[in-house]
């Protein structure tokens, strides 16, 4: 499942700090820590929380992406970083590059997880990244109001 991420953890080119760092080939990135990101949110709107949670993974995408790493293999290795940090387990059902839009589903939450404002601004940046589009994510369903899962639409705003 999350073969890359474990790949590089085994060859110690990935490590994670706990105050938040990731180590990845040797280059740092900053990940916030998620009591700091619980602690943040307590003092922004959603909306704030979701255009802050797009740039949290643009170091580890330029780290990557200066390796030559290719777009899809990059959402895949983001996604899979998600779930080492606790994000959940998660599925893309359907899955086409293609597609106007995308499913995503998180089961598995952690009640301690940070809020889905910071996944669903965390899934649009990595998509947008790795499609070259514009993408928005709205969450559809939320376990923090019953439902089994949370899912997320991935699509272009008109
Ligand atoms: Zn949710």
């Amino acid at each position: 499942m999350h073969k890359k991420a474990e790949e590089l953890m085994f060859a110690d080119l990935l490590r994670f700090r706990e105050d938040g760092r990731i180590d990845l080939f040797n280059n740092a990135a900053f990940l916030l820590p998620s009591e700091f990101i619980l602690k943040m949110e307590e003092h922004l709107s959603p909306e704030e929380i979701y255009v802050l949670a797009k740039k949290i993974p643009l170091p580890i995408i330029k780290i990557l992406s200066d390796r030559e790493m290719k777009e899809l293999e990059r959402l895949d290795f983001l996604l899979q970083l998600a779930e080492v940090l606790g994000m959940g387990s998660i599925s893309v059902p359907n899955f086409d590059q293609n597609n106007a839009a995308h499913q995503v589903i998180i089961t598995n939450t952690n009640p301690n997880k940070v809020s889905c404002h910071h996944t669903r601004g965390y899934l649009a940046s990595i998509f947008s990244d790795a499609l070259k589009k514009n993408f928005e994510c709205e969450e559809n369903q939320c376990v923090s109001r019953g439902a089994d899962s949370c899912k997320f639409t991935i699509s272009v705003k008109g």
